[in-house]
C-alpha cells in the first residue's frame, strides 16, 4: 500500500522481502533476502534516496551497518525504542502519558515464577503479561487471573523479559495515527476506534463514534509528544484505551498503521501516502476525513470476492498473502455520510467475512 501510495507521486520503491513474491511485487523491485543480509542491505540503500520501514520487527543494527549514509526514515532510534516494551513505557512515563501500572520480569530468572506471583499479588488480577520484544497481533501475551495459570503461562512466554501490567477495564480501544516531516510539521488523523478479538484487530471505525473535542485535543497532544520526542519522520500509530474520559497508552506502533488503512478511501490524503511524503521530503497532504469509515480485516480465510463487491461502495484490498489462522490477509473498507450508514455496512461486511 505504501509503494501503490508512492506510485502517483513518481517515487518507485524497491522492497527487500525474504518471501516471494512479496505483497508489493506487482508495483515494486524486490530484493529477496533476510532482512539481516549485509550485501541486501547495501543493495537497497544503493538503489534508494531513502529507506523506510513498514514493521517494526527489524534487526536496527544491521540496517545501521550496512546501509551506508542512506537516510533512514524514521529514525532508527524510534524503532529501537518501540521495539521494546519497557522503553516503550518508559517514553510514555516521561512524556507523562499515562499507562498501565507495570512491573519489568527477567523471565529467564531462576525466580521468574516467583517473580510473575509478586506482580500478581501487587499489581491486582487480571494480569497482562507481555514478552518485551517481538510480540504482534495478542502473540507472546498471556493474562493471568489465579496463581494456578502462572506454570503455564511462564512456558508460553519463554525464557526472556517480559513485562506485567495492570488490566485496564477500558470502556473502549482508540489509536491515534500522526504523520511528521522532517521540518517538525505535525498532522494527525481523527480518532479510530478499534474492535479486537483475540488480540487481533477486527474493525476500525473511523472518527471514532462519540468523539468529544477534549478526547480528539488529547490524543493529538499525546501523538505531538511522542513524535517530537523521538525527531519522527513518517507516520506513526499510537494505541490507546479509553477509560472514565481519560486515555491511556498502551503501544506505539513506528510504520503505517492497520487501523489506518480506512485512509485510502476516508481522507482526503491516505496515511500511505503522507508517510511517503514525510520521508520524501514533500509537503505533508490533508488529513481531514471524507466522510464515516469502516474497516473490517479479512484474516484467515479469502472472502467470496464477488459476494463483497456486490456491496455498493465496498473498497477491497487483497494482500495476496497466503491465508492461514489469525493471519490478515486483506481489509474492505466503506466510506458513508453518517455513523448509522457505515456502521450498517459494516453489519453487511462482517456478514461475508468470516474472520479466522
Ligand atoms: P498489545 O499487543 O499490547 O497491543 O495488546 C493486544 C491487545 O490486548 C490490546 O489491543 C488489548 O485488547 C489487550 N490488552 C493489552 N494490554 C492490556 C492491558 N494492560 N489491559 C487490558 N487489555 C490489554
Amino acid at each position: 500500500m505504501l509503494a501503490q501510495a508512492a506510485l502517483p507521486l513518481g517515487v518507485r520503491c524497491t522492497v527487500l522481502d525474504p518471501i516471494v513474491p512479496c505483497s508489493a511485487a506487482a508495483i515494486a523491485e524486490q530484493i529477496v533476502a533476510p532482512y539481516t543480509d549485509p550485501a541486501a542491505l547495501r543493495a537497497l540503500s544503493e538503489q534508494s534516496d531513502c529507506i523506510t520501514f513498514e514493521f517494526e520487527n527489524i534487526d536496527t543494527a544491521s540496517i545501521q551497518k550496512h546501509s551506508n549514509d542512506t537516510p533512514l526514515h524514521p529514525p532508527i532510534s524510534a524503532i529501537a525504542i518501540t521495539q521494546d516494551r519497557a522503553q516503550e513505557k518508559s517514553l510514555f512515563k516521561k512524556l507523562a502519558i499515562p499507562t498501565p501500572t507495570f512491573k519489568l520480569i527477567d523471565g529467564s530468572a531462576s525466580d521468574a515464577e516467583l517473580q510473575l506471583r509478586l506482580a500478581l499479588e501487587e499489581l491486582g488480577a487480571p494480569l497482562v503479561v507481555k514478552t518485551c520484544r517481538f510480540g504482534y497481533d495478542g502473540k507472546g501475551q498471556e493474562r493471568i487471573t489465579t496463581p494456578d495459570e502462572i506454570p503455564t503461562a511462564v512456558i508460553r512466554l519463554g525464557p526472556v523479559p517480559w513485562i506485567a501490567e495492570q488490566f485496564v477495564k477500558f470502556q473502549r480501544e482508540l489509536s491515534v495515527i500522526a504523520v511528521r516531516s522532517a521540518a517538525g510539521e505535525l498532522r494527525t488523523y481523527p480518532l479510530i476506534e478499534n474492535q479486537h478479538r483475540a488480540g487481533i484487530l477486527r474493525v476500525s471505525r473511523a472518527p471514532a463514534p462519540n468523539l468529544s473535542p477534549y478526547l480528539q485535543a488529547r490524543a493529538d497532544e499525546i501523538a505531538s509528544l511522542i513524535a517530537t520526542e523521538l525527531h519522527y519522520v513518517g507516520c506513526l500509530a499510537v494505541e490507546l484505551f479509553e477509560s472514565e474520559g481519560a486515555l491511556i497508552g498502551n503501544e506505539i506502533a513506528p510504520r503505517v498503521h492497520n487501523s489506518g488503512h480506512w485512509t485510502i478511501e476516508g481522507a482526503v490524503t491516505s496515511q500511505f501516502e503522507n508517510h511517503i511524503r514525510a520521508v520524501c521530503g514533500l509537503p505533508l497532504g490533508s488529513t481531514a476525513v471524507r466522510g464515516h469509515a469502516g474497516m473490517v480485516n479479512v484474516i484467515g480465510v479469502e472472502p467470496e470476492q464477488s459476494e463483497l463487491l456486490a456491496i455498493q461502495g465496498a473498497h477491497l484490498h487483497r494482500y495476496e498473502k497466503a491465508p492461514r489462522p489469525g493471519r490478515k490477509i486483506g481489509h474492505v473498507t466503506v466510506v458513508e455520510t453518517s455513523p448509522e450508514a457505515r456502521d450498517k455496512q459494516i453489519v453487511e461486511l462482517q456478514k461475508r467475512i468470516i474472520q479466522g
